[in-house]
């Protein structure tokens, strides 16, 4: 939940803007408390508009839409500020949601595991960036070389996004594993898919140390099968998205000139969230995933190969 003390965080935020009319966005995982957000916000005199959209990270900013219906603040909730292309078109504040975890109980209990990694690089999502400087001390004190990089294109030291994995790759021939501190695979795998090097998860849900080298397998044997599969195929579909931190019309162009010059016929096909129906009826076998990465992990529902722009040379 995002408790009392970041909801009094975010009204002094935005009291300070003294706003006429709120955009708000914010994660699924708080629409219980969102109304009670906006109504605190309209104590404030604001009138609230509340986007009912989903919202999975601040590549989605609606700044346009915000725009077009004369707001003058937009408000982002859940997510932490991450670079844009472009200025959004109306002022915007960030509220992230964090959880604040010392994860040195945990690294004790692992410590021997992490016994052969002398030097490790720790990466975290923005939700358990304050685990990042205790694990580092505790590390150290344990006689390991630690790595935290700066990241690109997310805010904070150490922070890896779906689509932003420069806090770490720097670091690849540097260390002997990299280390994420938190939950879920979607971080952890894309990761273990851009380095060389093995990549361990610390599960704050489970306790447990997990090597991510059998997915990293499993996810390169599915990667080589859809492109095997695609080389067959005729009609590609390059999968563009207008959410401004997701929207890389200029790699799609290029993406569509190598699949041109392989022989294939390709389309660019634009949307704002990318999902299976919005192409049902149109006559393609294949895609090409130039928006979220996390959608090319969604292939099965789309029931097509989809790749990544990088594939296409190996067709
Ligand atoms: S991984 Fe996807 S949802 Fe996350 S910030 Fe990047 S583009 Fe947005």
């Amino acid at each position: 939940m995002f408790d009392e003390k970041a909801i009094g965080s975010l009204v002094d935020k935005v009291a300070k803007k003294k706003p006429r009319r709120v955009f708000l966005q914010y994660p699924e995982g708080l629409k219980l408390s969102i109304f009670d957000i906006s109504e605190k916000l309209e104590r404030l005199g604001a009138e609230v508009f509340i986007s009912c959209d989903p919202c999975f990270g601040s590549c989605d900013m609606k700044d346009l839409e915000a725009k077009a219906l004369g707001c003058d603040l937009l408000v982002h909730i859940g997510h932490t500020e991450m670079k844009l292309p472009r200025k959004t078109a109306v002022p915007a504040i960030y509220e992230d949601y964090r959880i604040d975890i010392d994860p040195t109980h945990l690294l004790d209990e692992h410590i021997q595991a992490l016994g052969p990694c002398e030097s490790i690089c720790l990466v975290t999502t923005a939700q358990y960036i304050s685990a990042i400087e205790p694990a580092k001390r505790f590390l150290e004190e344990h006689g390991k070389k630690v790595y935290v990089g700066q990241p690109s294109l997310a805010k904070h030291p150490g922070q890896i996004l779906g689509c932003d994995h420069s806090a770490a790759e720097p670091f690849d021939n540097m260390v002997d594993c990299f280390l994420f501190l938190g939950t879920g695979r979607f971080h952890p795998l894309g990761l273990a898919a851009k380095v060389k090097k093995t990549v361990l998860v610390l599960d704050f849900e489970t306790s447990v140390l997990e090597n991510m080298n059998s997915e990293r397998d499993m996810m390169v044997r599915i990667k080589t099968m859809q492109i095997e599969k695609a080389k067959e195929m005729k009609r590609f579909g390059v999968l563009v998205s207008t959410k401004p931190g997701q929207s890389h019309p200029g790699t799609a162009e290029k993406v569509k000139k190598r699949l041109k010059g392989k022989g294939k016929d390709a389309r660019i096909l634009v949307m704002d969230q990318i999902t299976p129906e919005k192409i049902l009826g149109m006559k393609i076998d294949a895609l090409v995933n130039c928006s979220c990465p996390r959608l090319s992990e969604d292939f099965r529902q789309f029931k097509k190969p989809i790749l990544d722009p990088e594939d296409v040379d190996r067709l």
